[in-house]
């Protein structure tokens, strides 16, 4: 039975909002409409906690500055949300807010929810540029976004990567693991916004928060954009002039 309605929770975007991921939102939002579910998009801002009434929790990235802004506020009421049952979607400093500590390029080490098994430090160098990896235990098509972060990081034995990287930054450097997986948390280094590129991903998110067994939406023209990201030449039918 399809519920009456879905819940998301997106939160801090006026810090967590520098690439673009609270599209991510959107795009849960949209692909539940499309089925006819209805979407309640919650806006939840920085002095705020997270609530424990929604169904999923977007997290996207920023600078290290405002991610800590977020940091405190995060850890004391993110886990209180997983225990009421919440899919949590976290995009790179989101993800690194996610794990036991970070370090930020001043130097600072910064406490997280600790709901994710790794640790970040801050590295030399920037990982910036395009991504492909490959999902490790989802059943899902290769994934494509962009990396931009100086965070290096590093999972433990209860994480275990989203994917494996084909080509382009992985979580840190000289490994291949892109992003990190335990129980209902889902974090990426993955810019694009990453479930706009990668909508398997978004329907894996849905699916694990509604329980719904979803049908296929027809994505031509996500489908287009895909293989213009993962290399091959876009076919005459769908050519953008
Ligand atoms: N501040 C973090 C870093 O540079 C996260 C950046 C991001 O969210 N893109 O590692």
């Amino acid at each position: 039975m399809k519920p009456s309605r879905v819940r998301i929770a997106h939160l801090y975007p006026e810090a967590l909002g520098t690439y673009g991921d609270g599209g991510n939102v959107d795009v849960l939002a949209a692909r539940l409409r499309w089925r006819d579910v209805a979407a309640e998009v919650v806006t939840v801002h920085v002095g705020s906690p997270v609530p424990t009434t929604c169904d999923l929790i977007v997290i996207g990235g920023g600078e290290d500055e405002p991610q800590s802004v977020a940091a405190a506020e995060l850890a004391a009421s993110l886990p209180a949300a997983l225990d009421a049952g919440a899919v949590v979607l976290a995009v790179c400093a989101g993800l690194q807010l996610l794990g036991h500590t970070y370090s930020t390029t001043s130097g600072q080490t910064v406490a997280g929810a600790g709901v994710l098994d790794l640790t970040t430090v801050a590295g030399r160098r920037r990982a910036i540029g395009e991504v492909l990896a490959d999902p490790v235990d989802l059943e899902l098509p290769r994934l494509t976004g962009f990396a931009n972060h100086a965070g290096e990081t590093r999972l433990g034995p209860a994480a275990h990567p989203l994917a494996t990287v084909v080509s382009g930054p992985a979580n840190h450097p000289g490994g291949k693991d892109e992003g990190a997986v335990q129980g209902k948390v889902v974090g990426t280094y993955l810019h694009g916004p990453v479930l706009a590129r990668n909508p398997g991903l978004a329907d894996h998110l849905l699916q694990l928060a509604t329980g719904l067994d979803l049908e296929d939406l027809p994505d031509e023209e996500v489908e287009h954009l895909r293989q213009e990201r993962l290399g091959h030449r876009p076919g005459p039918r769908l050519r953008w002039r």
